[in-house]
């Protein structure tokens, strides 16, 4: 990892309300280098994506990205840096066609100035987008928002692409596909913060692996260490 992590996250603390949702999360992402949170139901990994993002208020913690501390920015202000978030549950507008969803992710005047070049590689990652350009979103399968919400986020340039459990709700067949293009983004060198309940895709697809519980990180390893860990493949992989 590099000295100069791309998102430093020291002592994260969110609240809703009275109830401290996350309190002591601190993790580092290196360039290139892609890691997963991993944890059960209602464990913080959200919740913590969405304050690193600025689209929930930290109650406390710093937040460092690109070398620049960015505590408190709003998520339009960490979106322009290149922090792009794939949301769960995609998020698209339904009534907007495949292209004018992906175009919205065009949010910087550098991205406009790539859009070509970006849906052309989304395209790539995707063929069936190419295929549904002027279809409503609304309409798609869920594997298919699914791919336009992955595309959306790679058409904002990240510099940071964190995707929150990218597989929820998909067919087995549709996972794979979605994870050979996450792969394929990873292997061109971008930078990934991926939460994820397919623990086994996770593990294969990242370097370094955060275990949330209870709103803290309890482990932080190697997902090769992770893969070995007994407790773990008990605990979330439902293998005994
Ligand atoms: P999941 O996989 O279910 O999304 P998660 O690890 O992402 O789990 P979070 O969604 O971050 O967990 O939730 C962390 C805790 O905060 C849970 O106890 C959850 O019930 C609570 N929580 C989440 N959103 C809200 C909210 N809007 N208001 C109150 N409590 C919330």
């Amino acid at each position: 990892m590099s000295n100069d992590p791309v998102l430093s996250v020291k002592n994260l603390r969110v609240r809703y309300g009275l109830f401290e949702a996350v309190f002591d999360v601190s993790l580092d992402v290196g360039a290139g280098e892609a890691i997963c949170l991993l944890g059960s139901n209602g464990a913080g990994k959200t919740t913590s994506l969405r304050a690193i993002l600025g689209a929930l208020p930290m109650a406390g913690g710093r937040i460092r990205f690109l070398g620049e501390d960015t505590t408190g920015l709003p998520a339009v202000a960490m979106t322009r840096r290149g922090m792009i978030y794939v949301p769960e549950g995609r998020e698209l507008f339904p009534t907007m066609t495949v292209q004018e969803n992906l175009e919205l992710g065009a949010v910087t005047p550098e991205a406009r100035l790539r859009m070509k070049d970006s849906l052309a590689f989304a395209c790539e990652l995707f063929p069936i987008l190419a295929e549904r350009f002027g279809q409503l979103a609304g309409t798609l399968s869920g594997g298919q928002q699914q791919m336009v919400a992955i595309g959306r986020g790679l058409m904002g340039l990240p510099k940071l692409l964190m995707l929150d459990e990218p597989s929820l709700g998909l067919a087995p067949v549709i996972v794979e596909q979605v994870y050979a293009a996450l792969g394929r983004i990873i292997r061109t060198g971008a930078t990934v913060v991926l939460v994820e309940q397919h623990v086994q895709h996770a593990l294969e697809l990242c370097q370094r692996g955060y275990v949330l519980e209870g709103g803290r990180v309890v482990q932080q390893r190697s997902t090769v260490e992770l893969a070995s860990d007994d407790s773990l493949r008990q605990a979330y992989m439902g293998v005994d």
